[in-house]
């Protein structure tokens, strides 16, 4: 087998957490390689955004070239149940951040960020899927395959960026469960028969199928003329969608309000896929010679949309004591990336649960928040969730029972 390249890093994947890596380690002067699997642009879910990204992308010099697309301006998100809302808007934050993001088709959106870090000056192997890492004392030696040949890449550190292909995890068998009910999803995109311009096409639309949130939709406009609707459940009802998906998918919208009064008609761009079982963790995030970074991680749910933040929070850092080890310095995995990630996690799992319990159902529809608050709960759903300031990063695990125990006593 032939030596391909030797390199400082090697990152596997071209998603988020791969760009936003790849990107510090070159402004930083070491040499990377990106080897991914797919062609892009590629289909991946995950397209409604949060504010922190921005900081991330700006950080490493991606936000101009994002920016220039002109993706769908994202300014808030907005809750509906049995014909109650909730609005928050990320202008009305406690947290100095960004106060909106975007709406992106995840196929050009990482095209933009894979396009700009190649410009920077980073050789993207697309194509071609890491098979086995071999981990030596001070080196690893990476087979990876274009399907015709195997080839070998040397690095002195490997980031695992690959997102649902999960490399390091099923090679260092570091998947375990998710401690979150196993939930599924099922989504597409429909093209935009809006009957009548969309009054407020820059926000997310999460909307409650039933009450306490267990099954809800979430409607993502677009610019581009589509919108990504999706329905989340469990696995069962989800099941109910294999046997045909667009038709059980067009049955479900007939039955929502929101829906009807937006759309005029059903026009599919693409048959409605099923992910069974989404949410995921791991038992380890760093170890001699690598670091996970994003979805290879823990993947929890799509609720608040966190993904890309956590998969952009995780690969900047990670990629910053990458950085640092290799120049010597001493790093400490654990308190320096592993609790900072878990404890960002952490607080969406609280409101993971809390949706999904009741308990936020009970904030977001029972009454009126005091503004103060909602500004501390909107920088959370903004994605600010390392905020210590914030008592609804910080107490997190009391402050929204106890809030709920207020609004229900009145
Ligand atoms: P990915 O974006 O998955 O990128 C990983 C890359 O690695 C891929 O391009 C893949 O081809 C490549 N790869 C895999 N295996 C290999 C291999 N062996 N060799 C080389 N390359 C490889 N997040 C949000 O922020 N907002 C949302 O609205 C949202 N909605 C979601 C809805 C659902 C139903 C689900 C399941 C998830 C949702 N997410 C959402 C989460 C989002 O999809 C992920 O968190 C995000 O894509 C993670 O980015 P990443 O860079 O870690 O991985």
């Amino acid at each position: 087998m032939k030596l391909y390249k030797e390199v400082d890093v090697l990152i596997i994947g071209a998603g988020p957490s791969g760009t936003v890596a790849a990107a510090y380690l070159k402004n930083n002067d070491f040499s990377v390689l990106v080897v991914e699997k797919q062609k892009f642009p590629r289909f991946v879910i995950g397209e409604s955004l949060l504010p922190r990204t921005l900081d991330h992308l700006e950080e490493v010099g991606l936000l101009d070239a994002v920016k220039k697309v002109g993706f769908q301006e994202k300014v808030g998100a907005t809750f509906f149940s049995e014909g109650k809302k909730c609005e928050f808007l990320f202008a009305e934050q406690f947290t100095n951040g960004y106060e909106y993001t975007w709406q992106v088709p995840r196929d050009q959106f990482d095209k933009v960020l894979a396009d700009s870090v190649q410009e920077k000056g980073v050789k993207i192997l697309f194509e071609h899927a890491v098979l086995n890492v071999d981990f030596q004392e001070k080196f690893q030696l990476t087979t990876i395959t274009n399907k015709d040949e195997l080839s070998i890449v040397k690095s002195k550190f490997i980031i695992d960026a690959s997102g649902y292909g999960r490399v390091l995890p099923r090679q260092l068998n570091l998947n375990k469960p998710s401690i979150l009910k196993a939930r599924s999803a099922v989504f597409t995109h429909l093209k935009n028969h809006f009957k009548e311009d969309l009054q407020q096409q820059n926000n997310v639309f999460i909307d409650t199928l039933d009450t306490f949130s267990k099954a809800w939709m979430w409607m993502i406009p677009f610019n581009n003329g589509k919108t990504s609707i999706g329905f989340v459940g469990d696995e069962e009802w989800i099941k109910t969608f294999e046997e045909n998906p667009k038709l059980k998918f067009s049955e479900v919208l007939a039955k929502n309000n929101n829906f009807q009064e937006t759309f005029e008609k059903i026009e599919f761009e693409f048959e409605p896929k099923i992910v069974n079982a989404y949410s995921v963790g791991v038992n380890k995030v760093y170890g001699d010679g690598y670091v996970l970074v994003g979805n290879s991680t823990e993947f929890l749910d799509p609720i608040f949309s966190s993904g890309v933040m956590l998969a952009t929070e995780s690969g900047l850092l990670g990629a910053k004591l990458v950085a640092k080890q290799l120049k010597g310095e001493v790093v400490d995995w654990e308190s320096d990336y592993a609790e900072i990630i878990a404890s960002a996690i952490d607080v969406f799992r609280t409101y993971v649960d809390s949706w999904y319990d009741g308990t936020l159902h009970t904030i977001f529809f029972t009454n009126e928040i005091r503004q103060d608050i909602k500004n501390q709960i909107c920088s959370v759903l903004a994605g600010y969730v390392l905020d210590k300031k914030n008592p609804f990063v910080k107490k997190h695990k009391r402050v929204l029972k106890n809030l709920a125990k207020v609004v229900e006593m009145g």
